[in-house]
């Protein structure tokens, strides 16, 4: 989605004069990508109409940077569809709120319910979980496993088979244990089923959440809406939940299950461990869908999975904006070996998107290998120039081929690329970088 929208606004921007026909072509282009994300039709033609009400060609002043102005309206109407106009309901520490989480089989309940109370424990509550899912075999001993794994309180039975029950008693347990915030994870179905709906409703009315979270599989594409639809139609759904959001998920999802729910997106889910799971947060989102890049998320999501005693030499290289050929292989071997930097890199514009394609993952790998092999033939001064372009003559780029075996076009493949993420990288210097990581001030 970012890449072509922003190759769009690109394209327009290139149009000496910013015409009616021009702005169409662009508006078009968005659309498109907005389909491609699998967001819904009606919510596309709404962004076009407001973007059309933003921007009126004839009140732009000669001059102003009509391409901004628009990558600006696009963001906001996006913003503003992912924002409902109230927040959800927060739990308060020390006093007692019931939680109940809903959805479809396989979108992730179990292991977002824990991820919830994982988040949640850290700031002093007493989460507990109550296993309300008889319907699929397993469930509790899943439930059991990761709560045990986060060290969180459980309930759950392995002879009752009436999940009302056992949600009241899990209730009546946690209350006199007095947790402050028990977890209900219910039972789904494959599909949106009557008897689904009638359990979760029986669920709910013995236990009265505060919350119910619609949890929703990110990676389901236009079947968003009518699911997400169904869910608030039978439960009151407060907050949303979007997982798998480290996959082929798009950004559509979220946005059609704030629409059909009018309900906040509150965390996602980006990757099966416990840990992976991010409070949402709109602009960011935004930015990172529009290929704008979410440069302080970068950030963070370093200080995560980067083992801390490498953290300040990636930093300072980063900040000082020197990327070398040298950063770029360990970047590779990094992006081989461990999945979380995908993530970190995904955050990049236009990284994941053009090295590693959706569903090319596999060539992607290829290639960053073939990259690395020519790497391997190069010299240390040639690896560590931030401008290597200058050392490689033409003969040394076919020694280089020779050596690794590659042709020459090879080689010039391997240094556009190299150009292109120097380029993002260079703007990493205008970000910066937090105190706590005390090696890197001085
Ligand atoms: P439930 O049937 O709704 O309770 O779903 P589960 O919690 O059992 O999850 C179904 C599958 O999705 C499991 O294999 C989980 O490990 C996986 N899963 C859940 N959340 C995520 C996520 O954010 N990312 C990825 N990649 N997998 C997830
Ligand atoms: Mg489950």
């Amino acid at each position: 989605l970012g890449g072509s929208i922003t190759r769009a606004l690109a394209q327009m921007s290139k149009a000496t004069v910013v015409d009616e026909k021009v702005l169409g072509d662009c508006l078009n282009e968005i659309t498109r990508a907005l389909l491609q994300s699998d967001v819904r039709f009606e919510t596309v033609r709404d962004v076009q109409t407001n973007i059309r009400k933003i921007v009126n060609l004839e009140t732009l002043a000669a001059g102003t940077n009509k391409h901004r102005i628009i990558q600006q309206a696009v963001f906001s109407e996006l913003c503003s569809m992912l924002d409902p106009g109230k927040p959800a309901f927060v739990p308060k520490k020390g006093k007692p709120s019931v939680v109940m989480f809903v959805g479809l089989q396989g979108s992730g309940k179990t292991t977002t319910c824990t991820k919830y109370a994982r988040y949640y424990q850290p700031k002093g509550f007493k989460p507990s979980l109550v296993c309300a899912d008889t319907f699929r075999a397993g469930a509790f001993d899943q439930l059991k496993q990761n709560a045990t794994k986060a060290r969180i309180p459980f309930y759950g039975s392995y002879t009752e088979s009436d999940p009302i029950k056992i949600a009241v008693d899990g209730l009546e347990r946690f209350r006199k244990e007095n947790s402050d915030l028990i977890i209900i994870d219910t039972s789904g179905r494959h599909k949106q089923e009557a008897a689904l709906f009638e359990e979760m409703r029986q669920v709910a009315e013995a236990t009265k959440p505060d919350l119910v979270i619609f949890v929703m599989d990110g990676s389901i594409g236009q079947a968003a809406f009518g699911q997400a639809q169904a869910f608030k139609q039978s439960a009151s759904v407060g907050a949303v939940i979007v997982t798998k959001m480290d996959g082929h998920a798009n950004g559509g999802g979220a946005l059609s299950a704030v629409a059909a729910t009018k309900s906040p997106v509150i965390f996602i889910g980006t990757g099966e461990h416990l840990h992976e799971f991010e409070v949402f947060d709109v602009r960011p989102f935004v930015s990172r869908l529009l290929g704008m890049g979410d440069l302080s998320g970068l950030i963070d999501k370093i200080q995560d999975v980067i083992p801390a005693d490498k953290q300040p030499e990636l930093l300072a290289q980063l900040s000082e904006g020197t990327f070398t050929l040298r950063l770029l292989y360990e970047q590779f071997q990094n992006l081989l070996k461990m999945g979380s930097l995908g993530q970190v890199f995904s955050m990049l514009p236009g990284f994941n998107s053009e090295l590693m394609p959706k569903g090319q993952e596999k060539d992607g790998q290829a290639k960053i290998k073939r990259y690395m092999t020519i790497m391997d033939s190069m010299t240390d001064a040639e690896l560590d120039n931030p401008n290597p372009k200058k050392l490689l003559t033409e003969s040394r780029t076919i020694r280089i081929a020779r050596g690794s075996g590659r042709q020459v076009r090879d080689v010039m493949d391997m240094l556009e690329e190299y150009k292109r993420l120097a380029k993002v990288f260079s703007k990493m210097k205008d970000v910066k970088i937090p105190k706590n990581n005390g090696k890197m001030s001085d």
